[in-house]
């Protein structure tokens, strides 16, 4: 018996996330949303404020959790490549404060300068 030829055909079906697989990532829908969310808070990270970095457009509540909100832009928030992915689905952290509002807005400076608040 030639059992190595017979071996197990590992095969990779992944399952597919109904829709929500990386071809979304590529729509122009999903890029429409990303530029959006974009142009809303500016080109800055909304968790540690980082700049001149790789930026993504991230679901505040997961979209694993929650596919009805892939396209929802009220879900979205700016954070950069590390928190977003240290942030994963794990979490529903919603960095879209008051103050980091402020804070990615230049042209929205507090009238006398307030110093930096913890976010909570
Ligand atoms: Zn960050």
């Amino acid at each position: 018996m030639d059992l190595l030829s017979k071996g197990k055909r590992k095969r990779f079906r992944r399952r597919k996330n109904k829709s929500l697989g990386p071809a979304f990532y590529k729509t122009k829908e999903w890029q429409e949303i990303r530029f959006k969310t974009l142009l809303r808070y500016g080109r800055k990270c909304m968790c540690c404020f980082a700049t001149n970095i790789e930026l993504h457009v991230d679901h505040i509540k997961p979209i694993s959790k929650y596919p009805e909100l892939v396209a929802e832009l009220e879900n979205m928030q700016v954070l950069c490549r590390d928190c977003n992915l240290g942030k994963l689905d794990k979490y529903e952290v919603d960095f879209r404060t008051e103050d980091a509002f402020e804070k990615t807005n230049p042209c929205n400076k507090m009238p006398n300068g307030s110093p930096k608040k913890a976010v909570t």
